[in-house]
This record gives C-alpha cells, structure tokens and sequence, in this order.
C-alpha cells in the first residue's frame, strides 16, 4: 500500500489508475483531484523540503 501524498489516503497501488511520476517517483493517489492537485504543485505535496 501506498500514502495519497495529497490527502494522506492509503491507496492500494495495483488498483489505483491515479499515478503521477516525479523526479524518478511514482506517486499513487486515491482520485482523479488528487492526482491534479499533486501535478499542479508536485514540491508542495511530494517534496515538502
Ligand atoms: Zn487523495
């Protein structure tokens, strides 16, 4: 299982069709609005550094 790093869901990564690559990272996310959240501010959600 993986962390939504938007809304901090656990997401099952073999259902989930929400994935976004970034800087070599895979991300998975529970909805279609999370994963645009997440590609419109990627450092914000995946990097928080
Ligand atoms: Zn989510």
């Amino acid at each position: 299982m993986q962390k939504d790093p938007v809304c901090g869901m656990t997401v099952d990564e073999k259902k989930t069709k929400f994935t976004s690559e970034h800087e070599g990272t895979t991300f998975y996310f529970c909805s279609a609005n999370c994963k645009s959240t997440f590609d419109k501010d990627p450092h914000r959600h995946g990097h928080p550094k």
